[in-house]
């Protein structure tokens, strides 16, 4: 290291790396690149490193929020109504357009910055950006077409959280229907322009990028990797803070060659694609109706399904489309999921098939990561009459369905660690789940703490009552399923602290220019 002026070793009482929470530990986070330089015994800790002592906390990598609509936070609230005789995800969409068509450039930014302070408190620390409003509410394009995309990068590095702007292409309202007016705003007729603008996004991005963050532009990763251009390198050790990826937003609003030419064009530029996937039983009839095949066997047989690909939802799949999935990433959102009505993912059937399960927030009818972590299991067991679903079955067990018994005789020491280990096991791949598997939908390296991944991380308090009493064997579990979001102490993005103490230091006006939106807006 040629300077070790900018390290900081942050030295809680345990740390969770490896797959295991572990004391007497430090993680070195480089200022300069934002990466995590190495985990340290405490006693071994670089005498140039500036100390941050964190007692009485527990350290974890931060969560990644792989699905995103900013702006639907401004909804949060309103749509718990009956609006129809039967009310539906597509009576709840009413009421959504009812937002997205009203809001000005800077009203997104306000609505924004309110839903990434949220996740910041919570422990998130990245999030892909499903972004689909471009123009005037009129329809017409703003002069830089890509006004509002960068409306919500900007809240995002307000904030500080690292962000993936998933740009959509939205061209159209559904197989042989008539254009929706309260769509104009998404729409982009052809995939020339969808193109056009995205490139104009990325290179944008870049120059803005480079000269807010005050990492020198020659260092390899961070910023370096957001100025070559589209934001995601080769080399996927590298961390940049924003960067583009595509969206195209469903079956449903994307003919297939249009939707042929994004992905094309992503894959040459390796960018991230991200895309609504049978989250409702319509979705799959009407793309039947148009392709003759559900939207996973369509993107199968169109070999889009690659390691680059997350499919934001797949509720509506059989064992086999799960299986056509296994190359690919999922993202399920159940906290919106449920609120909306949608159905179940199932999980399960993603795990045996080798699927990847990222976590999104969505609607953000709540924002708490964990809460989608166990809703993810909690689902399936409501479905399943049965318990630890989603545990991953060991060699020598029938399953964990005696995981959670806490009354056995303390002479059955060899039971009580594989049951141990079992409920680890769980709540390692939901915690997975919301940490790496989001990382890798969203094309960077983080998720886990470890020497050159991203130094993003959060802290939450031993004292919690919420985690209370826990110690490292069963930590992990109790925050998964039952850590209270006001237990996040510190959150860190790059090294550098976003919350501290549980507070942002633009909380205060964050929330006031919010709810001076808010009045008007509805009132
Ligand atoms: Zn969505």
């Amino acid at each position: 290291l040629s300077n070790n002026s900018q390290l900081t070793a942050w030295l809680p009482e345990l740390i969770y790396a490896g797959g295991r929470f572990q004391s007497d530990l430090a993680v070195v986070s480089d200022g300069r690149t934002g990466r995590v330089i190495s985990l340290t015994r405490a006693d071994e800790i670089d005498s140039a490193a500036r100390v941050v002592r964190l007692p009485n906390r527990a350290l974890l990598p931060g969560m990644v929020n792989a699905h995103s609509h900013a702006f639907q936070r401004a909804i949060r609230g309103r749509t718990e109504v009956r609006s129809a005789a039967r009310d539906t995800f597509w009576t709840w969409r009413e009421m959504m357009y009812s937002a997205a068509e009203r809001l000005l450039p800077e009203d997104l930014y306000d609505a924004s910055r309110m839903a990434f302070l949220e996740m910041a408190l919570s422990g998130i620390t990245s999030v892909g950006e499903f972004h689909y409003l471009h123009h005037n509410p009129d329809g017409t394009p703003y002069d830089d077409p890509n006004l509002l995309s960068k409306q919500v990068v900007r809240a995002a590095r307000d904030v500080g959280l690292r962000v993936a702007l998933l740009r959509v292409a939205y061209a159209r309202s559904g197989f042989r229907a008539e254009p929706n007016p309260r769509q104009s705003r998404f729409v982009t007729p052809d995939a020339d322009t969808f193109l056009k603008h995205l490139d104009a996004l990325s290179t944008d991005s870049a120059s803005e990028y480079d000269a807010s963050n005050d990492r020198p532009a020659t260092a390899s990763g961070g910023a370096a990797a957001v100025a070559r251009g589209h934001g995601i390198t080769d080399e996927i050790s590298a961390s940049p803070v924003a960067w583009a990826g595509v969206a195209p937003h469903s079956v449903r609003a994307v003919p297939l060659p249009y939707l042929r030419e994004v992905c094309a064009h992503a894959r040459a530029k390796r960018l991230p694609v991200h895309m609504h996937v049978a989250e409702q039983p319509a979705e799959n009839e009407a793309c039947l109706a148009e392709h003759g095949r559900t939207p996973v066997r369509l993107l199968a047989d169109e070999h889009l399904l690659d390691e680059r690909f997350t499919a934001v939802h797949a509720v509506h799949i059989t064992a086999d489309e799960a299986r056509a999935l296994a190359g690919a990433q999922v993202c399920a959102c159940p906290t919106t999921e449920r609120n909306l009505g949608d159905g179940v993912v199932p999980a399960d059937l993603l795990f045996d098939a080798g699927a990847g399960v990222a976590l999104g927030t969505d609607s953000h009818t709540q924002i708490d990561l964990l809460e989608d972590a166990r809703e993810l299991e909690y689902h399936l067991r409501l479905q399943k009459l049965s318990r630890a679903v989603l545990a991953p079955l060991s060699g020598s067990s029938g399953g964990g369905q005696d995981a959670a018994d806490s009354s056995r005789p303390a002479a059955a020491q060899a039971d009580d660690e594989h049951t141990h280990s079992q409920i680890s096991a769980l709540a390692a791949r939901l915690f997975g789940c919301a940490t790496a598997a989001g990382a890798r939908s969203l094309g960077f390296d983080g998720g886990e703490l470890r020497a050159g991944a991203a130094a993003d991380f959060f802290t939450v308090a031993l004292d919690d009552p919420s985690i209370a009493g826990a110690g490292a064997d069963d930590l992990l579990p109790a925050i998964v399923f039952s850590l209270s979001r006001a237990a996040v102490r510190e959150t860190v993005v790059g090294g550098r602290p976003v919350v501290e103490q549980s507070r942002h230091a633009a909380q205060d006006e964050i929330v006031s220019r919010f709810a001076a939106l808010q009045r008007r807006l509805w009132s």
